[in-house]
């Protein structure tokens, strides 16, 4: 076992793999734990969507008002169950204060930032290391059922293109001429040519393979279970198969980053929003660009030989369960906006935990107490889009190099 490495990178997901690989590359000497097999947590299950057009952070006005209409209606596509837990309802209280047009429109400009950093490390990723992992840079078009959804993205569009962010804007007739696998009854749709997708588990065990190739020891099966700390610094991080004494540590445990965390006394504010995966059998005919279907909130994905169908944002706590009603709801919506979903075919159904912060934005920070623990979480729904960006910001953090993307917005303890 590699018990002494300058970093040891806890976490085998999709973040925790692209802080590995631009540690490497920075001439570091790496070591990952993964506590299952790698991609095992959320990074293996979601829409493989690299959107930089989706930099409209979680912590919005809309969503505020989904979360509140999804505390009466079972068919929401956000469902809250309210307990009596002290982190969940002071999440909420601080989800409710970011919620604000100002604080939205602050966090948008920071997301966007990063987003664009990120896509283009995705391209430079996938290019220099050759990574099989259906990597498609085909756009994104968002399809609105709804007249005063398609008025209300619009607004979004504007806010978009002053970031950077090109899109272009098609009314009912001709979204449906650009995409006949939809039914009629469309308003409108918004176009976003520059998103990619990709399936993002061959992304993680391909790069994975890279990475062993580049000298980083990687743990399977490698649960980080307490740390210890002396003189300001993390100096033992014990598992189930020994200990590791690294210079320094990345945290990047995903959802399950919260409670590790509160092993060194950090309270990280993060709570774990539930989404299911369907994979069905990929029709004919079937677009090769991905879609959303707005007020469902549902995204479809063509990967090579199958169709991923993803949604619901249900905070019910670290519970992985496939409700069967979360599952149909998911189905039965994207029966009314598509002509054929495979569904009759259904070749596997998965769930996968979002790490959410209440702002939406995620963390990635020094913890200013213990300055070598490096922390990279809270990606929310973003975190295969911007797994590159957090990557290589933690190696420039760990190098006291300067980062390529301000990092104030991502700071640690912001909600303090
Ligand atoms: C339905 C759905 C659809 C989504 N679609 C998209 C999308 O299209 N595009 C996008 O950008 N994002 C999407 N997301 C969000 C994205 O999947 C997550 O933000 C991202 O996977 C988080 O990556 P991560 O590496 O931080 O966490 P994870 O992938 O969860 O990895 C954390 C890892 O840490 C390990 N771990 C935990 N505790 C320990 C421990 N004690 N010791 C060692 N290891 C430990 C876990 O086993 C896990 O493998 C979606 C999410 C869902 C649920």
């Amino acid at each position: 076992m590699n018990e002494r490495a300058d970093v040891l990178v806890i976490g085998g997901g999709a973040v925790g793999a692209c802080a590995a690989y631009y540690l490497v590359r920075a001439g570091l000497s790496v070591t990952l734990v993964e506590k299952g097999e790698l991609a095992s947590g959320c990074s293996g299950a979601n829409a493989g969507l690299i959107v930089p057009s989706h930099s409209v952070p979680m912590a919005n006005p809309r969503t505020r008002r989904l979360a509140f209409k999804g505390l009466f209606h079972p068919q929401s596509p956000l469902r809250i169950r309210v307990r009596p837990d002290f982190d969940l309802l002071l999440w909420l209280w601080r989800f409710h204060r970011s919620c604000s047009a100002q604080k939205m429109r602050a966090g948008m400009g920071a997301l966007c930032k990063l987003n664009h950093a990120s896509l283009k490390l995705w391209k430079d990723l996938i290019k220099n290391e050759n990574l099989a992992c259906g990597f498609q840079q085909k756009g994104w078009l968002i399809v609105y059922k709804k007249e005063k959804a398609f008025r209300e993205a619009l607004e979004d569009r504007e806010l978009l293109q002053s970031y950077g962010i090109k899109a272009e804007i098609f009314d009912g007739r001709k979204t449906l001429d650009f995409c006949p696998f939809l039914l009629p009854e469309i308003s409108g749709g918004v176009f976003y040519p520059e998103d990619a997708h990709l399936d993002p588990a061959r992304f993680v065990s391909a790069l994975a393979e890279r990475l062993r190739d580049l000298g980083v020891t990687i743990y399977p099966q490698t649960e980080v279970r307490s740390f210890e700390s002396t003189n300001s610094k993390l100096t033992v991080v014990r598992t189930n198969r020994g200990d590791f004494r690294p210079e320094n540590v990345v945290l990047a445990a995903g959802a399950w980053s919260s409670s590790l965390a509160k092993k060194i006394g950090m309270n990280l504010p993060l709570q774990p929003a539930k989404g299911y995966v369907i994979s069905t059998r990929l029709p004919d005919n079937f677009p090769s660009f991905p879609l959303y279907l707005s007020e469902a909130k549902v995204a479809i994905t063509p990967l090579e030989d199958s169709l991923r169908i993803a949604g619901a944002l249900e905070f019910e706590g670290m519970d992985f369960k496939v409700r069967k009603k979360g599952v149909s709801r998911i189905l039965n919506f994207s029966q009314d906006y598509l002509k054929q979903t495979g569904s009759h075919d259904i070749l596997a159904v998965s769930s996968g935990l979002r790490p959410c912060t209440p702002d939406g934005l995620p963390f990635i920070s020094r913890h200013p107490e213990l300055p070598n623990l490096i922390v990279a979480t809270g990606h929310g729904m973003l975190g295969i889009t911007l797994a590159p960006v957090t990557g290589k910001l933690v190696s420039q953090i760990v190098r006291d190099e300067a980062p390529c993307v301000d990092l104030n917005p991502f700071r640690l303890f912001r909600f303090c």
